[in-house]
This record gives structure tokens, C-alpha cells and sequence, in this order.
């Protein structure tokens, strides 16, 4: 193998964020033999996004990311099985989080009725097969400028099965309730019908999880490559100068404490939350107003788990998850308008929590899945408060003895201040492939005939892909491209 060309190995090159993306970005330019990269984390641990904790005992926790999604053309599924860190049997099956609705789900309405299996059966499938005909880009043409949420009600009030199954519309409610998880959304109104085509799911399970090391075995192979020192922890980025003509490099990155890193590039891959809110005083000069667009207009939702631990199981064995179905649910759209002004919504936050599935490796918790702004708000109330909450509903819902939780556990991606939220969503109104490309557009281009250095500020991260945005391995796959592109300018020189 030849050495890399002189220029390249001794080009500096900071990257701000160690979770997939920014692992991926440095791992990719070491192995092709840059010796002058730093990552600068601000927490104090890499991973980002990626949160593998052992709270109650030896087996893991996931904070964040739980599954890897698709399998054919994943090569962060890849790196897994290479690796041999995907959990046997590879899929959600073997026993770890229920990914979407099984028959094993129970289905409860208010009233403390569990609902027949047969009718929960049958609306989840017509919503899975409505939704379905969004994610394959067949909407019918009049769907097209509406939003998720819109077109879901009116295609489901066409259906005969809303007025042949009982309590179809509440079931239906509790499905976009639900749906709101995998699009970090407060609501399916904000969300596009139509750019939702623009995610792409890969061939192959959709749930793949990973063994007892957890994600976080994953970040630890990328980490390994990296030689001792490259990664610093807690340094918190708080300003990137960049185009400065007539410097020897021509960016300069400040950290909080006044620690500062002259570099040649600097790799972002900071999440859109935090670029929502601190993109404009982080870069000097500020950035163009194609990028200020793309910031502002991608949406950037929060989902946060909430873990219980009861110390015994108080649900059947077969029993895989509690699912709340409400009379009036927050979804129902006349409801969400009414409540969408000021701050009545509050009041009932915890008719978000969508329900309460069961937990690989811990059969005596429960997690409640809760989005939007009802989960930030959540954030604020504390374990206590919010475990209080939940008990109330599982006994009130299920009428089951239900004990008092041992320990409580809150995710806080919307408190996180290097992350504030979960993941990226297109809301209605906004052309995803627009703005996602604006956003991973490089500072400035590599061919340019101003005569400045070409790629300072590159953009990495799930939010800068087209079509993988939210997942780890848009993440991942985003790291290598822009660790690519410098390696390709340092080869074309
Ligand atoms: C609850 C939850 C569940 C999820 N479930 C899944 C799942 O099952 N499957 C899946 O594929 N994806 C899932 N995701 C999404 C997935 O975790 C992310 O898409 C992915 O991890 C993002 O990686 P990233 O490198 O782009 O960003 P991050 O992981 O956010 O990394 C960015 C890093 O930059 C650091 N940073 C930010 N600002 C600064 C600064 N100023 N200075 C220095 N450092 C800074 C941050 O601290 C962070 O470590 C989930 C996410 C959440 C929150």
C-alpha cells in the first residue's frame, strides 16, 4: 500500500461531536492516514445520541438508539454482525423491545376494558397499510400539500372499518399516537404526507438489536481505531471561525474555558436541535442564509422513554406491552387545534405516553414511550412526579394490582443542551431532499474560484441525509462522506 500523500497526513482536521457521525468521520481519516485529527466532545462521554446505561444492574439500558434498521445496504448492520455484537437471532423477535404492534400487545381503553385483540388487529393493519402507501410515494395526487395527520383522518373516514369495528377512530387515534415516535413529531399534522417518501427503508428486518454490549459496543469498535488522544471529552465548542484569508489554516475553534484549535477543516455533526439553537452565534461568519433555511425549516422532534422498574412483573408472561387507548386522545385533530393554544395541552401531558412495552434482559420493567412537546414537558417534572403518573394510569387502565416502581428512569433528549431533542422530521410544507442538501452542503465548495481553501466547515450527522436522516446509520454513513470528501481533495491535489 503507498503512504498517503504529505500534504494529507499532516492536514489538521477538527471534528465537533463524538457520536456515529463524528466516530465515523475520524476512524474513516485516520485509516487513510491523516494524523492530525481532534474530536471535541461536549460530554462527558462519546456516543451522542447513542446511550447505553446499566441503571438497574448489570444488563444495559438504552437512553437513545435501540434498534438498527434494515440489513441489506446497512453497513452499520455490518459492522455489527462483523463484529459479532447483534443480539442472536438478530431481530425484534428475540426478545428485545417490541418494535410495533404484536399480537401479544394488550390494548386497554379508559374505562379499564381491554379491547377485542381481533379489532386492535384490524385497525393497526389499515393503518399500517395507509401509512405504507405514504412511505411508497402512491398517495392520490389531492394528498400531496397535506399534512400526515390530515390525509391519515380522511383516508381512514373513507374506510367501511370506522364505522364496522368499535372503537375503530379510538384505536385509529392511539396508531397516530404512535406514529408520532418514529417521526419525533408533537403531532402527524406538522408532518408532510408527501416527503415522508423521502426516508427510505432498508431491505431487510426492520428492528435488529443488538446484543448484551448494546449500541454502545458499536461506538466502541469505531473508538478503538482511534489512536490515544484524539478524543477530548468535555470541550464544549462555542465558536468556529472560518475564511480566515492570509492564516496558515483557516479555521480556528474555540472552546468553552478558552482552549483553542487551529485547523485546516472542521467536520459539524452537532444535531439540528442544537444547531436550531446555537448555529447563529457558533460561526463567524455567520452562515449563508441557504444553510439558516435549511436549520430552521427541517423539524427536529423529541422522544423520550420512561423506564420503570417494579422489582417483580405484575403483567401476564405473554403480555408484551400495556397500549392506552383514550376516549379524546391529543392526537384528535379538533382536540390538538383547541389544545394547541396555550398551554391547556399541559394539563394532560401524559396522554401522550403511548403505552408501556416490556424490556430485553429486564423482565421486571416497563418502558413508556412519550414525543413531542408533551415528552419536554414531561422532562421538567422530575422521576418522581412522572413514575406517579404512570402508576396511576397503569392501575386506573388495567385494574391490575399494580406495585409502586422501585426506581425510575427518564430519558432528557430536549433538556440536553448539546442535543435538544431526538431526531429530524420533514414538516409539512418543506421539501426534505431541498433542505437536508443544504444543510450537508460544504463551507466553502471544493471548487470554488474565489481563492479560498475549499471545504473548512463540513456538515455531518442523521440530520444532513436525504434519505436515512433519523438513524444511526445515516448517521454513521454520513461521517464517512465527509471524511471522503477531504480524503478526495488531499488525493485530487
Ligand atoms: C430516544 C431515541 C431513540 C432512538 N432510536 C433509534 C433507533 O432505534 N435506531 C436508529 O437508527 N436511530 C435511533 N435514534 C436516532 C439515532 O440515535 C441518531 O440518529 C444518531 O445517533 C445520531 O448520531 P449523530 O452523530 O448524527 O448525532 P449525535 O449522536 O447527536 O452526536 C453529536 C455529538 O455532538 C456533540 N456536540 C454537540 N454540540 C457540540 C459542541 N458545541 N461542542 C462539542 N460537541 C458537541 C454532542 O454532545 C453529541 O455527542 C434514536 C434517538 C433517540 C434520541
Amino acid at each position: 500500500m503507498s503512504s498517503p500523500p504529505t500534504v494529507m497526513s499532516s492536514a489538521r482536521v477538527v471534528v465537533v461531536g463524538a457520536g456515529l457521525a463524528g466516530l465515523a468521520a475520524a476512524s474513516t481519516l485516520v485509516q487513510a492516514g491523516f494524523n492530525n485529527v481532534q474530536v471535541l466532545e461536549a460530554m462527558s462521554k462519546p456516543g451522542g445520541r447513542v446511550n447505553t446505561t446499566r441503571p438497574f444492574g448489570p444488563d444495559i439500558i438504552e437512553l437513545g438508539a435501540n434498534w438498527i434498521h434494515g440489513q441489506k445496504g446497512n453497513p452499520l448492520f455490518d459492522l455489527a454482525k462483523q463484529h459479532g455484537l447483534l443480539s442472536e437471532g438478530t431481530s425484534a423477535t428475540a426478545m428485545c423491545l417490541p418494535a410495533s404492534v404484536t399480537p401479544r400487545d394488550y390494548f386497554f381503553n379508559e374505562g379499564g376494558r381491554q379491547l377485542p385483540p381481533e379489532d386492535v388487529e384490524r385497525v393497526c393493519s389499515l393503518f399500517s397499510k395507509l401509512t405504507s402507501r405514504a412511505f411508497d410515494n402512491k398517495l392520490e395526487k389531492r394528498y400531496h400539500s397535506e399534512s400526515l395527520g390530515r390525509y391519515l383522518d380522511e383516508a381512514f373516514a373513507a374506510s367501511p372499518l370506522a364505522s364496522s369495528v368499535k372503537d375503530a377512530a379510538k384505536i385509529f387515534e392511539w396508531c397516530k399516537r404512535s406514529e408520532c415516535t418514529d417521526e419525533a413529531s408533537s403531532s402527524l399534522y406538522e408532518v408532510s404526507a408527501l416527503q415522508i417518501s423521502e426516508y427510505t427503508a432498508l431491505p431487510g428486518d426492520f428492528f435488529n438489536c443488538l446484543g448484551p454490549g448494546g449500541y454502545q459496543a458499536v461506538a466502541d469498535v469505531l473508538l478503538r481505531s482511534l489512536p490515544p488522544g484524539v478524543l477530548l471529552c468535555d470541550r464544549q465548542v462555542t465558536r468556529i471561525q472560518w475564511g480566515r484569508e492570509g492564516e496558515a489554516h483557516p479555521v480556528r475553534v474555540l472552546c468553552a474555558g478558552g482552549q483553542e484549535f487551529k485547523a485546516d477543516h472542521v467536520i459539524v455533526t452537532a444535531s439540528l436541535g442544537f444547531l436550531k439553537e446555537r448555529a447563529s452565534a457558533l460561526f463567524e461568519p455567520t452562515l449563508p442564509d441557504a444553510k439558516m433555511r435549511a436549520i430552521e425549516r427541517l423539524g427536529f422532534g423529541t422522544v423520550d422513554k420512561i423506564f420503570l422498574d417494579f422489582g417483580e412483573r405484575f403483567w401476564p408472561e405473554d403480555c408484551a406491552g400495556i397500549q392506552l387507548v383514550w376516549e379524546e386522545g391529543p392526537e384528535d385533530q379538533g382536540v390538538y387545534r383547541l389544545m394547541s393554544e396555550g398551554d391547556a395541552w399541559k394539563a394532560t401531558w401524559y396522554k401522550k405516553i403511548c403505552g408501556f412495552d416490556i424490556v430485553a434482559r429486564h423482565p421486571t420493567v416497563l418502558c413508556g414511550w412519550i414525543t413531542g412537546r408533551e415528552a419536554q414537558y414531561m422532562e421538567t417534572l422530575g422521576e418522581k412526579e412522572v413514575g406517579e403518573v404512570c402508576v396511576r394510569l397503569l392501575r386506573s387502565f388495567t385494574g391490575w394490582q399494580v406495585p409502586e416502581p422501585k426506581q425510575v428512569l427518564l430519558s432528557t433528549w430536549w433538556s440536553n443542551p448539546y442535543v435538544k431533542g431526538s431526531y429530524t422530521f420533514i414538516p409539512h410544507g418543506v421539501s426534505g431532499v431541498r433542505e437536508h442538501k443544504a444543510l450537508a452542503a460544504p463551507l466553502p465548495p471544493a471548487a470554488t474560484h474565489t481563492g479560498a481553501k475549499p471545504l473548512q466547515v463540513l456538515f455531518a450527522g442523521e440530520a444532513t441525509h436525504v434519505k436515512f436522516y433519523t438513524t444511526t446509520h445515516g448517521a454513521y454513513i454520513t461521517g464517512i462522506r465527509e471524511a471522503q470528501r477531504l480524503i478526495d481533495l488531499y488525493v485530487d491535489l
